[in-house]
């Protein structure tokens, strides 16, 4: 059978749950699982798509969509995010049970971890529940066989009355089948398990369901959702309430159901927590049943390895030294390998700007646009180029090895006590490491958070994490200024971030004493299995999707501000450029912050992307209103000197590009993800006084000695 995809791009369903068709026989299949089982995985084999993968739980947190046939069929998958049950815990369990509820998909694929079978049944039961059509996929079928895991899948298929399908998604193993499977379970009928729960709930739930069935004619199971108005469960009443535009509690015959089943079970003596606790409770035993007849280990201790390496991971006296080292080594790696690739782009790049005039005067534009174009917009780039683009394709390899590997969760749970001190959340050190990429995308992975205090907290600290917009800054005036040997200049560089992370906990207290007041919250995060990271794949991916990616971004932003500051440096008033005279403006608050007026306004014009906030300051530090270009950071290193930067200035420019306003996009996302404009505010606001006081302090007690 032919396997044919097609990428038409990522989109995100978000809150609207319904999958167009582009042909009435399309089938729409969710692909729902517990986090980090490969659902994306299996989501990018089958569409050919490039959904985010990683070895930690919680990276999916919207729902992603795409497409591929296969024979006559056209399939549409919805890749959702992971979820431990369909009684949600937070923001992206909730996007996924919505989805599996009301998204009204013609299939759902469970894919399950073939190690962890048992805890993945939970899911798998609940979903059956609701959606007759499932098809069990267990994945990870080459490390259950690594660990001496045998599955009897026959025996799972016949218990459960659904496909089950093993695969092993990155080599592509078995998706082949997986789609056939799907195909014969979308026509056919199927006689998937029920949970059976003592008789007295059982009662109950037929009570109610009997109401719900005659009153409202829905798509979704009256038997789940007779289950879950008893557990007295809101989230799920209200997405409910707004799939059928109605209130269902209102409903009299409902109502009255309800209060008859409630009396049975007040007669009974279950109250509401635990009717919650007997249906886990019985869910949990079949699982457990199912399990003990399926799974069978010829190594019970198969995960010892990884136990020891853990004990140093996230051991008491062993995880800081071992995280502090370890990014000390990705940092190191990332300042010796960029200097020589960033020399030899500059000198390529920069070289081709003569022929780059000469080639735009042969259409006889007038010289000064040549100029313009050449001088101005062309040498920005190139600049941005040669500067940006070999950090950046070290770190992010290496970065995505880290996470593929399974080190982010470890790095979570390290410092989740402190987090917990803070009063916020240990997942927010998740999205701290997202932030190391981007803000803005730390900023969407705040989802993972299930308190909206926890969240904002989150969100509001995110930039104190320096994106790889501002990476190339603090790497460029290192090497400048602080250069002894590319040891040297990682652990300061080690010590701007550690400042950061400080600042994160320090700034997380102090909201969570004022304006977010509020208790931490507990929360299950899983340590995954280490995995031998895909290392073609992950380069091959992370330059793709991530370094091309900002670098497309910083460029898209660059030209036309290449434009505007060549036209405020080159338009004069008064004799003296626009530039000059708004860089004289600013110049008395960026003395007193250790800056001075030009370093400040590149900061404000970066705001867009702080990519070009080094070009800025050397444009205006030209008085030709160019950018000149510049063999090596020596150069660069003589014309700041002789523009008055001292070892002050570099460590306040260091310290700023750390802790000031969030770029725009990073905004926007906070903005989209709050729907308020006094939490895009504070977003903007808390880390822009940080900064000028952090810089002001420094600066006026570096200048005493
Ligand atoms: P998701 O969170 O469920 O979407 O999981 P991902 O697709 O991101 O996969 C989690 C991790 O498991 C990644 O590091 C994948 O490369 C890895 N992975 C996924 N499927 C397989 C598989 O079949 N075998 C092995 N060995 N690793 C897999």
């Amino acid at each position: 059978m032919g396997l044919t995809n097609s990428s038409t791009g990522i989109n995100s369903i978000g809150t609207d749950l319904h999958i167009t068709k582009k042909h009435p026989g399309d089938i729409t299949v969710a692909l729902a699982g517990n986090p980090n089982v490969g659902k994306s995985t299996i989501f990018n084999k089958l569409t050919g798509m490039h959904q985010h993968t990683g070895n930690w739980p919680g990276k999916t947190v919207t729902n992603a969509v795409g497409t591929c046939s296969s024979g006559n069929c056209n399939f549409i998958f919805a890749d959702i995010p992971g979820t431990y049950s369909l009684i949600p815990h937070s923001a992206e369990e909730e996007t996924a049970r919505d989805f599996i509820c009301f998204g009204e998909p013609d299939a759902v694929v469970i894919v399950c971890d073939a190690c962890t079978l048992e805890r993945n049944l939970n899911l798998v039961l609940q979903t059956l529940e609701l959606q007759p059509r499932s098809i069990v996929c267990v994945n990870l079928m080459d490390e259950a066989v690594k660990k001496g895991i045998s599955l009897d899948l026959a025996a799972l298929s016949d218990r459960l009355g659904v496909p089950v399908v093993p695969t092993s998604a990155r080599s592509g193993r078995g998706v082949n089948k997986l789609l056939r499977a799907i195909e014969s379970a979308v026509h056919s009928n199927s006689s998937a398990l029920k949970v059976k729960y003592p008789d007295i709930i059982e009662n109950a739930i037929s009570i109610v369901e009997t109401a719900i069935e005659t009153r409202v004619g829905t798509k979704i199971s009256p038997r789940w959702l007779a289950l879950r108005l008893l557990g007295n469960d809101t989230s799920l009443i209200n997405s409910y309430n707004s799939y059928i535009k109605f209130n269902i509690t209102e409903d009299a015959d409902v109502k009255s159901a309800l209060k008859k089943a409630d009396a049975l079970l007040k007669e009974n003596k279950i109250t509401e927590e635990r009717f919650s606790d007997i249906v886990v409770s019985s869910i949990v035993e079949i699982a457990e049943n199912i399990c003990k007849n399926v799974v069978s280990y010829s190594n019970p201790s198969y995960n010892a390895r990884d136990r020891k390496i853990d004990k140093i991971l996230t051991g008491k006296y062993t995880a800081f030294p071992v995280m502090l080292i370890m990014l000390g080594i990705i940092f190191w790696i990332t300042i010796t390998g960029a200097n020589y690739p960033s020399e030899l782009l500059s000198d390529l790049l920069m070289g081709a700007e003569s022929y780059i005039f000469t080639f735009l005067s042969l259409f006889k534009i007038p010289p000064a646009i040549c100029n313009m174009l050449s001088a101005g917009v062309y040498r920005t780039l190139a600049w941005i180029v040669s500067v940006m683009l070999p950090p950046m394709a070290i770190f992010f390899p290496l970065f995505t090895l880290a996470e593929d590997l399974g080190l982010l969760p470890r790095i979570a749970f390290n410092l989740d006590k402190y987090f917990k001190k803070c009063c916020a959340c240990g997942k927010q050190a998740l999205t701290m490491c997202m932030g190391f990429g981007c803000n803005a995308a730390g900023v969407v992975g705040c989802r993972i958070i299930d308190s909206p205090r926890e969240r904002l907290i989150a969100m509001i600290t995110n930039s104190f994490v320096p994106c790889n917009g501002r990476f190339p800054i603090l790497i460029a005036v290192i090497t400048m200024f602080f250069s002894g040997s590319s040891l040297y200049s990682s652990l300061i560089l080690l010590a701007i971030i550690v400042t950061g992370i400080l600042l994160t906990f320090l700034v997380s207290l102090l909201l969570s004493k004022t304006i977010l007041k509020g208790q931490p919250s507990s929360f299950t995060l899983e340590l995954p299995p280490f995995r031998r990271p895909q290392i073609g794949s992950v380069i091959v991916r992370s330059l793709l999707d991530r370094t091309i990616f900002v670098l497309g971004r910083a460029v898209a932003i660059a030209t036309p501000a290449g434009l505007v500051i060549w036209f405020l440096a080159n338009v004069s008033v008064g004799g003296t450029s626009i530039l000059a005279h708004i860089h004289t403006f600013l110049d008395p608050l960026g003395r007193l912050m250790g800056l001075d007026g030009v370093i400040l306004l590149a900061f404000i014009l970066g705001m867009p992307a702080n990519e070009i906030v080094i070009p800025i300051i050397i444009m205006s530090y030209m008085a030709t209103g160019t950018l000149t270009p510049f063999d090596n950071l020596i150069e660069l290193k003589n014309l700041l000197i002789s523009n008055g930067w001292t070892w002050i200035t570099a460590v306040s420019t260091m310290l700023f590009t750390l802790v000031h306003w969030p770029c725009t996009t990073t905004l926007l996302s906070v903005k989209k993800e709050t729907g308020s404009f006094k939490w895009t505010f504070a977003a903007f606001a808390i880390p822009t006084v940080i900064g000028f006081l952090i810089c002001f302090l420094f600066a006026s007690i570096a200048r005493l000695f």
